[in-house]
């Protein structure tokens, strides 16, 4: 059976044994609003028709959730709270960057998701919340809510490759995005590989639960057909912080060999420990290397948004929320949830995992709505890694977990791997996606 890595495990098991011991939050656990900048007066939105339910957050698991808490309690008033206008995937964009679809494939309307769904979109940023009067605090005023649910994805660790000093930060941020969260970033990778002429262009993958584990081998193998098919004289310099690839690895390692030999340079078990960005090196315990373009990766935590409202689960490196870990509610708080890429469960960081668990979320709040109970769920991880742009061919895995309530603890379950690429699991790929935006925003 398919194990999840060591290292992975490892902080699996921490986690949450860690969340287990943590201790009840106090219930009004909030930092002050008036020092962040948040408006304290009401926004301006129509009076609550039922019990409101704000959503923060219009990612893969907001957009799930704010639909199905509808759907799940037609009675709950749902405001789904984003500071994003459009909505743009990173899931496909690899594929994006190969030219096998266009910006269009990956571009959806928030409007047209509240529209169809029967919630209201708030185009807005949270910056604090007071959970003992229930208000969510905008830059544009505060909201009240009978229930809360936070689903604001990750943050970048920059000091994870030993890059602190803020100047640097922005630095690094702007020169060579890591592209692992929406928007800009990938746009600004596009435009690198446009220009690019040859030499080393630099991808990295970094260690612990990071967003998306195939996502550093696919954009590998999609760069890489950029420089086949343009004749470009350059070589993918992929240095992974992990011993050896995460997930779905011989099919990516087939991949390397089949398609891309003497264009992927891979790297394993090279911890990057500095940056010298004016001299395009990156140094690792061992070795130094030199690049002439890069996407440089650095570890994730979770958005900074759960570390400002005081809900970190005091043991998480990567700085998640301290919830019920089969509930998902703040803990000693069954008011406030936190789903998607901000949990701390071990789950893999991805797209059909935060929508398969928003959709069990829903289910259980609109329960307890009730007075009900539900048992938990485990979600869904399907995951498709396209290796070859044209013709589009992809690999794939489909898995469950388990949890192990002796020692708490989360392991993968039910595994089915497909690490053979054909033409029929590329179509596949891009049906899934199309399969997830119908579900989200029709
Ligand atoms: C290149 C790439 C390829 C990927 N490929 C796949 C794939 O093939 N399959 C797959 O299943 N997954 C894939 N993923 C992973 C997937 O994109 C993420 O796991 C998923 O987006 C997580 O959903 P989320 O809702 O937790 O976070 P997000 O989708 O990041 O959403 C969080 C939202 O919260 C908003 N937000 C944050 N803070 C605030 C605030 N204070 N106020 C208001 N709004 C706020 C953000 O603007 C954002 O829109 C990929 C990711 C990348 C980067």
């Amino acid at each position: 059976m398919f194990k999840l890595s060591r290292r992975s495990f490892l902080k699996l098991s921490g986690s949450s044994a860690a969340v287990a011991a943590g201790s009840a939050l106090p219930s009004s656990a909030f930092s002050s609003s008036a020092k962040m900048g948040a408006s304290h007066k009401a926004a301006n939105l129509p009076k609550a028709k039922g019990p409101r339910v704000i959503v923060v957050g219009g990612g893969w698991s907001g957009l799930t959730m704010a639909k199905y808490l509808k759907r799940e309690n037609p009675k709950f008033d749902v405001v789904m709270i984003e500071k994003r206008a459009t909505f743009m995937s990173c899931p496909i964009s690899n594929l994006w960057l190969a030219d096998v679809v266009g910006l269009e494939f990956l571009q959806h309307s928030f409007l047209d998701a509240a529209k169809n769904n029967n919630y209201i979109f708030f185009n807005a940023t949270v910056v604090d919340v007071d959970r003992g009067s229930r208000k969510v605090y905008t830059e544009q005023g505060f909201v009240n809510y009978d229930y809360l649910v936070l689903a604001p994805g990750i943050d970048y660790n920059y000091a994870s490759i030993g890059v602190t000093d803020p100047g640097d930060i922005v630095e690094m941020q702007q020169r060579y995005p890591a592209g692992f969260m929406p928007g800009s970033e990938h746009l600004s990778i596009k435009n690198k590989l446009a220009e690019f002429e040859g030499g080393t262009f630099l991808l990295t993958t970094p260690a612990g639960n990071y967003r998306c584990l195939p996502g550093p081998y696919e954009r590998a193998c999609m760069v890489a057909s950029i420089f086949k098919k343009e004749k470009i004289k350059g070589k993918v310099l992929l240095i992974d912080a992990n011993p050896d690839i995460t997930i779905k690895k011989e099919g990516f390692h087939a991949a390397f060999d089949k398609f891309y030999k003497g264009i992927i340079d891979y790297q394993p078990g090279q911890v990057i420990k500095s940056v010298d960005v004016a001299k395009k090196t990156v140094n690792t315990e061992f070795e130094s290397y030199k690049f002439d373009d890069a996407a440089i990766y650095p570890s994730v935590r979770a958005a900074r948004l759960i570390e400002t409202l005081g809900l970190v689960s005091k043991d998480s490196m990567q700085k998640e929320a301290n919830i019920d870990v089969l509930k998902y509610n703040v803990i000693g708080d069954n008011r406030v949830y936190v789903t998607g890429d901000a949990r701390p469960m071990p789950f893999s960081k991805s797209g059909n995992t935060s929508n398969s668990e928003a959709k069990f979320v829903a289910r259980l709040i609109a329960a307890r709505s009730r007075g009900k109970e539900l048992e938990w769920e485990s979600p869904n991880t399907i995951c498709y890694s396209a290796v070859t742009a044209d013709p589009l061919q992809s690999i794939s895995v489909d898995a469950y977990y388990k949890y192990n309530s002796k020692d708490k603890s989360f392991a993968f379950d039910r595994v089915k791997m497909f690490q053979d690429w054909d033409t029929a699991r590329g179509q596949a790929n891009l049906e899934w996606a199309r399969g997830l935006y119908r579900d989200m925003f029709s």
